[in-house]
């Protein structure tokens, strides 16, 4: 899990009470180092005990209104979720496999994302920007190459 980020001070930061079960959503998503999908989460959860798959879904709606965790789309009509960038996570861009369906996020430097022209144009407010490459990852290539 990540070491930097206290997840009671950020459902507080949020206006969130601090729940049990928002906590451990939180621990979930945080200590992954790639955007899991509902299922994953509900998954991981069920695990270390009982859990209503409604009580998960209403928790990541919650966090995500309230900009805690990121609704990351993926190439078809579900999501993943991650960590909002914080102070701890700047903003990244995001790999998505059309093979497996795999996403990843890729270094926060690998393809910079500047939004400063954007905004000296952009006559709005810009709260979020999000990346996605779309492509074949290293595995299904691989795959493919002995097929
Ligand atoms: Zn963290
Ligand atoms: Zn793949
Ligand atoms: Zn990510």
């Amino acid at each position: 899990m990540c070491h930097h980020c206290d997840y009671a001070d950020l459902l507080d930061a949020g206006n969130l009470g601090v729940t049990e079960n928002r906590l451990k959503v939180l621990e979930v998503i945080g200590g992954n180092n790639f955007p899991l999908s509902v299922g994953d989460v509900y998954d991981t959860l069920a695990r270390t005990g009982p859990i209503n798959r409604v009580t998960v879904y209403r928790i990541l709606d919650t966090l995500v209104e309230h900009g805690l965790i990121e609704r990351i789309s993926t190439g078809g009509r579900a999501f993943c979720y991650g960590l909002a960038p914080n102070e701890n996570h700047p903003s990244h861009p995001h790999f998505y496999c059309k093979q497996c369906g795999q996403m990843n996020c890729l270094n926060p430097k690998s393809l910079p994302m500047d939004t400063d022209p954007l905004s000296k144009t952009f006559p709005g407010r810009i709260d979020k920007v999000e990346v996605r490459v779309d492509g074949i990852c290293r595995n299904c290539l691989r795959l493919a190459e002995k097929g």
